[in-house]
């Protein structure tokens, strides 16, 4: 018999059976006045929940567009720009900007660390920054940034545009986007809102939006703000065509979130992630990101001494649970493993013992049972 596979890489997360059902729906004209009624309510609710009283879009796309997109409505060829990494995906905006023709700055933390606000302070004070760019949470890394920190920092910089990354986090770590100052906030469908991938998200401020506006005519096209703002204030209006499936699927990830309330959601995503860690922990596994800066929607765990990466991973997927690799100089090093979205605890105990059981086809020593222990204590807590 065939193993069923659990996803548990970070992103695409597990998709359950009733977002599912969304896309299996019969697909109806973008201009079907139910399907028009449905994408209006969850602009609302999207607004809501993420507490923005600015706009906000919803684009088919991927989280990459959605960086491209914040980039390409709050700068022009030859501003400043300061990016702050935290790993691969911070990296990410330096090649991104500089295609844009925008002079890059970049502020680097090691690998498993974040980069000081006072230095990201410092460093907007020696010029003018169109805009700054921050990864929420970084899944290269695992490294959660002060999300909230840097953006009352930013209050002394009103000329600043805040671009929030927020494509491994939202929906998982708390965002509130007005009262954390954030300008720009772009995720994605297919990690914390566990949704199929191919929907991008962003939520404007008003100050992002007069930085559109004074822009003129910019050179992208599709990703234009002032192209969609129409469509997203009122969905029976055509740009470009909707992906209406996705939109719907979108739609039953937030009606669920609604059900379950954010509070609870970032609540259960806090305490998943530290019973993770700890049976990981537990196990021989050293959790990359360091103590007060770990994200809490996936785990980077570097292996104990004489663990073949290939065939941990290889063992993992034949027991049914698929995790992903580390990234540049973590490749072989490291595997990633998200528990972020609409995983649930019979995910986690599975995930855990499958692990046990994997470590020991690899010859590891392992007490089976042990990091299941550990990891129903914390979830019993
Ligand atoms: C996954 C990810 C992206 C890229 O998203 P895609 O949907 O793969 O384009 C960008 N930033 C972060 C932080 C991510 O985790």
């Amino acid at each position: 018999m065939k193993t069923r596979k659990l996803l548990m890489i970070p992103g695409p997360t597990p998709v359950v059976r009733s977002i599912q059902d969304q896309m299996g729906r019969e697909t109806v004209a973008f201009g079907d006045p139910a399907f028009v009624k449905d994408f209006k309510e969850l602009l609302e609710d999207l607004k809501v929940l993420f507490k923005s009283s600015g706009e906000v879009f919803v684009v088919a796309g991927t989280g990459t567009m959605g960086m491209e997109m914040a980039i390409a409505n709050t700068t022009k060829k030859g501003d400043n720009i300061l990016i702050v990494s935290h790993g691969f995906f911070g990296d990410r905006f330096i090649d991104l900007c500089k295609r844009k023709g925008l002079n890059a700055d970049v502020l680097s933390s090691e690998w498993g660390e974040i980069v000081p606000v006072e230095k990201i302070k410092e460093k907007l004070s020696e010029k003018k920054y169109a805009a700054v760019t921050v990864t929420h949470v970084d899944t290269s890394t695992g490294v959660c940034a002060p999300i909230a920190e840097i953006g009352e920092m930013m209050k002394s910089f009103p000329e600043t545009i805040y671009i929030v990354d927020g494509v491994c986090a939202t929906a998982g770590e708390p965002e509130y986007v007005d009262d954390m100052g954030i300008d720009v906030l772009l995720t994605g469908s297919q990690k914390a809102f566990g949704v199929s991938p191919g929907l991008t998200m962003l939520w404007t401020s008003q100050k992002a939006m007069e930085r559109r506006k004074s822009l003129g005519d910019i050179p992208e096209f599709y990703i234009d703000f002032e192209k969609w703002l129409p469509i997203m204030k009122d969905p029976s209006k055509y740009y470009a065509t909707p992906a209406v499936n996705l939109v719907w699927a979108l739609k039953e990830s937030v009606r669920i979130m609604k059900e379950e309330g954010m509070e609870n959601r970032y609540e259960r995503h806090k305490k998943f992630a530290r019973a993770m860690q700890s049976a990981l922990e537990t196990l021989g596994f050293r959790v990359l990101a360091k103590e007060g800066c770990r994200a809490v929607t996936l785990s980077n765990l570097v292996y104990p001494e004489g663990t073949d990466d290939a065939k941990f991973r290889g063992l993992l997927a034949e027991e049914g649970i698929m995790v992903a690799g580390g990234l540049a100089a973590y490749a072989g090093r490291m595997f990633r493993l998200g528990h972020m979205g609409n995983v649930d605890k019979h995910d986690l105990v599975s995930v855990i013992a499958t692990i046990e059981r994997a470590l020991y086809r690899a010859g590891m020593p392992v007490e089976f049972g042990k990091g299941v222990g550990v990891l129903q204590k914390h979830l019993m807590e």
